[in-house]
């Protein structure tokens, strides 16, 4: 399948793979870190550019993140991606919630760069890049992470939720008070079932103050410079 898209895309197009580090399902049988490696390696050599270490399925929450569980279970069952679960099954859920997500919020704490020691084990042994996702969301972590040679890159998602505007805040001057991801995990509970968003009520009111001084500001693009006008509309003037 690889070499089949490396067919396709042409040699000078940058193919990424986003890989576990660690399957992490419960009870059953999964693919190792060992093996992933050999994994990686057979995407290596059949053109992959680039690998992204991740880790688990939808199956092995909570073993998937890191963060804050209170009110995950509800919000999966409800509007979220357990939603096509059978009514007693999101009965039973509900029931053993409480005890549940306290234990997940004991065992997996929001952390900084959790998946780092298994990008490790990449790096030592690939020759393509590797880039690390888990939990980043300051310029300090990212470094850190960097330095410490576990991978050649990191990459974030929830951090990009919780503020769009996340690598112009953490490299310059921030546009204003820093919608910082709460690691809430609001926003996993409702995957599948309702549009991809921040649910944590206080980050999204620091980031509609920090998109209304965008939009006051006329700032706009990655760059977030002030749109230029064309020069051919200043020569007509
Ligand atoms: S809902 Fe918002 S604060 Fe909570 S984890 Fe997602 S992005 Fe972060």
């Amino acid at each position: 399948m690889m070499r089949a898209v490396r067919e396709r895309c042409g040699a000078d197009y940058p193919i990424l793979v986003k890989l576990n580090g660690t399957d992490d399902l419960p009870l059953r049988r999964a693919a190792t870190s060992e093996e992933l490696v050999r994994v990686a390696h057979w995407l290596q050599e059949a053109g992959a550019d680039a690998i992204e270490i991740s880790r688990g399925h939808y199956e092995s929450w909570p073993g998937m993140i890191q963060g804050r569980y209170r009110g995950f279970i509800k919000a999966s069952v409800t509007v979220g991606a357990a939603t096509h679960g059978s009514a007693m099954r999101k009965m039973a859920a509900r029931v053993v919630a409480p005890v549940v997500e306290r234990v997940a919020e004991w065992a997996r704490p929001p952390r900084e760069g959790f998946n780092l020691p298994f990008a490790q084990r990449f790096t030592d042994s690939l020759d393509i890049p590797v880039i690390v996702v888990g939990g980043f969301h300051t310029r300090d972590g990212m470094e850190a992470a960097l330095r410490s040679g576990a991978a050649d890159a990191v990459s974030a998602a929830r951090a990009f939720i919780a503020d769009p505007y996340l690598y112009r805040n953490i490299v310059g001057e921030p546009l204003a008070e820093r919608p910082v991801c709460g690691y809430c995990n609001g926003c996993i509970a409702r995957f599948s079932g309702s549009r991809i968003d921040c649910y944590n009520p206080e980050i999204r009111g620091q980031r509609e103050v920090m998109l209304s001084v965008v939009r006051r500001r006329g700032l706009s693009g990655p760059g977030l410079e002030p749109p230029r006008h064309h020069s051919a509309n200043r020569s007509q003037s």
